[in-house]
């Protein structure tokens, strides 16, 4: 096979979003992708692939958000409706939950985004030259 008929099939985009979602690298899957709690790493420890190119920008952040929604909104009816706790406890309850989910959910959801931006090859992922 040439470079000419390559096709974007040779990073396949599911593999390389369970990567992310574990927070390694969308290319070896064992090099950390993340540097801290969000900073994405410039190049893989492991492999030498490059990642600045992505641009998650506030996509992670959506996600989060649309999915820590649609989880406590219901949640917070069907609790309020059936158990009728004391607001204070009730806030304490969800507000601890929402933060907690979105401090879980965030850095991978960044790692999912990122992988996909290397697997579709966006943003100069592609590029050998760049
Ligand atoms: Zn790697």
């Amino acid at each position: 096979m040439t470079d000419t008929t390559q096709t974007l099939d040779d990073r396949p985009t599911m593999p390389a979003i369970w990567k992310g979602w574990r927070r390694k690298c969308p290319n070896c899957g064992t090099g950390p992708l993340l540097k801290g709690y969000l900073k994405v790493r410039d190049t893989c420890q492991v492999c030498r692939e490059e990642l600045h190119h992505q641009r998650a920008d506030d996509g992670p952040a959506y996600l989060t958000i649309l999915i820590v929604g649609h989880i406590m909104a219901p949640a917070l009816l069907v609790v309020f409706t059936t158990w009728r706790p004391e607001p204070l406890i009730l806030f304490t309850i969800f507000a601890v939950g929402c933060i907690g989910l979105s401090l879980y959910l965030l850095p991978r959801l960044k790692g999912v985004v990122v992988a996909i931006q290397w697997a579709r090859k966006m943003n100069g992922f592609g590029n050998k030259a760049g």
